[in-house]
């Protein structure tokens, strides 16, 4: 019975994680309507999300404007609490070095990613900052979720940012 009970919840579990990561793109949609490149990440307790934040570097002109830690920093205020154990974050691209750090840091019980990023992902990618020991707290990590949904979200931007730059350049040499 507890056996049954569990793999039901872990297929729930798994089933959710790509729903929590769409709104996660949800996000990310709202980023690129900034012209901001398009990264979202929400923060889930109790089946509940309870902060929602997009990249927001552009904008604030805010190196540490990262969606992760814009939604670590909403979750704080909504829980009145720095400690984040209980909580599932979902963000659309691998975590840079800073919000790797940050979400160890608060406690996060588990991180969930989309997209790998090569250049600057520190759950897999460039290092693994996870498997550095002695910290006194790991949070559990599940990559790859909606990857490829979350990896276009930024070559479209990227390749429609290269596109309109040609675009502007042509019209520059024909006027
Ligand atoms: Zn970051």
């Amino acid at each position: 019975m507890c056996g049954s009970t569990f793999l039901l919840r872990k297929g729930m579990m798994s089933m959710s994680d790509e729903a929590y990561m769409m709104l996660a793109i949800a996000e990310a949609k709202k980023a690129e309507l900034m012209d901001e490149v398009p990264i979202g990440c929400i923060l889930v307790k109790d089946h509940e999300v309870i902060a929602s934040a997009f990249n927001e570097r552009e904008t604030s002109q805010q190196a540490i404007a990262h969606a992760e830690i814009l939604a670590i920093k909403k979750a704080n205020e909504v829980l009145g609490t720095w400690r984040l154990e209980d909580c599932t974050l979902y963000v659309t691209l691998e975590p840079c070095p800073m919000c790797a750090g940050a979400i160890l840091l608060s406690r996060v019980a588990r991180v969930v990613f989309g997209a790998y990023d090569k250049k600057g992902g520190c759950l897999g990618s460039c290092m693994n900052m996870y498997e550095t020991k002695g910290f006194n707290h790991y949070p559990e990590v599940s990559g790859g979720v909606l990857e490829k949904e979350c990896g276009a979200l930024l070559t479209d931007f990227f390749k429609k940012k290269r596109d309109s730059k040609k675009a502007a350049a042509q019209t520059n040499t024909t006027e």
